[in-house]
C-alpha cells in the first residue's frame, strides 16, 4: 500500500479515536493480542506508508509491505469496499462501533506515548507539512542515483511507491534508469511538484475504488500517447518492477 491508501485509511479509521478495545484477536506473533484489550486509542495516523496506533503508553505501527491490506466496518458499513478476505487477520480489533482487520503485514510496538513526535512529516508525501524546497534538496544530494531509486527512497519521498513512481515518470516523460544527476534543475523541480500533485489525485481516486482505470503505464503493455509497446524490466539497485515507453521517456 502506497502513501495516498495509508492517508485514506487514516481517515477511514479516525472513529475509533477514543474507543475502547473489546476484543483483540489474531496470528502475530510480536505481541499477545490479548493485551490490548480495555485500552483505549488515543489516535490513529498515517505518515508515508505507515499506519500507527497510539495508545496510552505505546503505539502499534502496521507496515503493509508488498502485498499486506486491511478491511474496517465502522457502523456497520465497511468503510473499505465489500471485497471480504477470508484469512486469518495478523492482527484484529473489536470496538463499540466496529471493526478493525489487518492482514499480511508487519506490526510493531513503539514504546512512546507520542509516536507522532518522532516522525518527519515534512518529506511525507501527503502532509499538510509536507516541505516541497527541503525534499528537493534532499533530491539533489541523491545525484548518483536513478531516478526510479530516488523515487522510492522513504527518506526523501515517504509514501511514494512503485505505482506512484512509474506513473510520475509518464507523466515527466523520463526514463526510469536516468540518473538524478543528469536531470535539469528545472526537470527535478517538475518530478518534485508533479509526485505531489499524482499523490493528492491517486488518494481521490483510491477513495472512489477507480484508480486501477486511471493508470498509464503501470502493468500496462501499450502506451497511451504513442500506441508503442511499453518496456518493462526491474530497474535500479532497489530492482522493482518498472514500466516505461522508450519513445516518450527519455
Ligand atoms: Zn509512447
Amino acid at each position: 500500500m502506497e502513501g495516498p491508501s495509508l492517508f485514506l485509511a487514516q481517515k477511514q479509521l479516525r472513529p475509533f479515536r477514543g474507543d475502547i478495545v473489546r476484543k483483540a484477536t489474531g496470528n502475530t506473533t510480536a505481541f499477545d493480542p490479548a493485551m490490548l484489550k480495555g485500552l483505549e486509542v488515543r489516535d490513529v495516523f498515517a505518515w508515508g506508508k505507515h499506519l500507527v496506533i497510539q495508545f496510552g503508553d505505546f503505539a502499534l505501527r502496521f507496515h503493509f509491505l508488498m502485498f499486506g491490506t486491511f478491511e474496517a466496518e465502522v457502523d456497520k458499513v465497511w468503510v473499505t469496499g465489500d471485497y471480504r478476505r477470508s484469512r486469518m487477520p495478523k492482527l484484529s480489533l473489536e470496538f463499540s462501533n466496529g471493526t478493525f482487520n489487518a492482514f499480511s503485514c508487519s506490526i510493531k510496538i513503539i514504546e512512546s506515548r507520542n509516536a507522532k513526535a518522532a516522525y518527519d512529516f515534512g518529506i511525507d508525501i501527503m502532509s499538510r507539512a509536507w516541505n516541497e524546497k527541503r525534499v528537493r534538496k534532499l533530491l539533489r544530494a541523491s545525484s548518483g542515483e536513478q531516478i526510479a531509486d530516488a523515487l522510492l527512497d522513504q527518506d526523501i519521498f515517504a509514501g511514494v511507491g512503485n505505482i506512484i513512481k512509474n506513473e510520475v515518470l509518464a507523466i515527466t516523460h523520463v526514463a526510469p534508469t536516468r540518473t538524478v544527476g543528469s536531470l535539469s534543475d528545472a526537470m527535478l523541480r517538475q518530478l518534485v511538484a508533479v509526485t505531489r500533485a499524482f499523490s493528492k489525485q491517486f488518494y481521490l481516486w483510491r477513495r472512489k475504488f477507480e484508480l486501477l482505470e486511471h493508470l498509464r503505464t503501470h502493468r500496462k503493455r501499450v502506451c497511451r500517447h504513442c500506441g508503442g509497446v511499453l518496456s518493462r524490466e526491474k530497474t535500479g539497485r532497489r530492482e522493482r518492477w518498472s514500466y516505461w515507453c522508450p519513445t516518450d521517456q527519455r
